[in-house]
């Protein structure tokens, strides 16, 4: 179903650029897409309302709205107040499940080692919390001298976070693929041997 009928001029890259450029880049995927970039692309193509970036709230609807030259809504989910991760270090196991979850990076720590929260990196995306097999990690409300992390700087964290998740992809492949270069070769040498020694039987 297409909620809305963008011309198709505006079916462009430049489009999506416009409306990403307009969301606050927690990539929390709330608004049901993988992160904020594929809700613009979305949005662009009518795939999708203009209201479902909770926390992006009215303000960004109503620039949404502004861009493709529709009438606001209101919006979709009930908008939450801002609050930051923060990890109960006594608590903390060390297992460092929560730094893949974290799509911009805003966690610190190493397995084994205790782990903490750049809070003023963390954009309140509670991605993190589903993570943790102890529960350390809660959401608080931000000091007063908090501000949410530059849109631009998220995004640019994120692809980062994508980066080294893709080299750490291609790493295990590469591993694997030499771990199994090395049993077969190890396989063909033990299988030469055994031909070897039944002929000499
Ligand atoms: S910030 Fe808005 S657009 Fe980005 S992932 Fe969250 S809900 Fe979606
Ligand atoms: S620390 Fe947790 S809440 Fe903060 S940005 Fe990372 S995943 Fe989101
Ligand atoms: S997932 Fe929880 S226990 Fe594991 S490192 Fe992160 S905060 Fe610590």
């Amino acid at each position: 179903m297409r909620f809305a009928a963008p011309l198709t001029e505006l079916q462009n890259k430049n489009l999506i650029d416009a409306i990403d450029a307009l969301l606050p880049q927690t990539q929390c995927t709330r608004c049901a897409y993988p992160a904020c970039r594929p809700y613009a692309e979305a949005v662009a193509q009518g795939e999708i309302p203009i209201n479902r970036c909770e926390p992006g709230g009215q303000e960004v609807i109503d620039k949404i709205a502004q861009l493709l030259k529709q009438p606001p809504l209101p919006l979709f989910h009930p908008h939450r107040p801002i609050q930051v991760a923060h990890i109960r270090e006594e608590d903390c196991i060390g297992c460092a499940r929560c730094l893949p979850a974290c799509p911009v990076d805003a966690i610190l720590g190493a397995r084994r080692w205790m782990h903490t929260v750049i809070t003023e990196d963390c954009t309140g995306c509670d991605l993190c919390l589903a993570s943790c097999p102890v529960d350390c990690i809660e959401m608080l409300p931000p000091s007063d001298q908090w501000v949410l992390p530059d849109p631009a700087l998220s995004r640019a964290r994120y692809q980062v976070h994508l980066w080294r998740q893709e080299m750490r992809r291609s790493k295990r492949v590469h591993d694997q693929n030499r771990a199994e270069r090395r049993a077969a070769m190890i396989a063909k040498a033990r299988a030469a041997m055994q031909a070897r020694k039944s002929k000499t039987a």
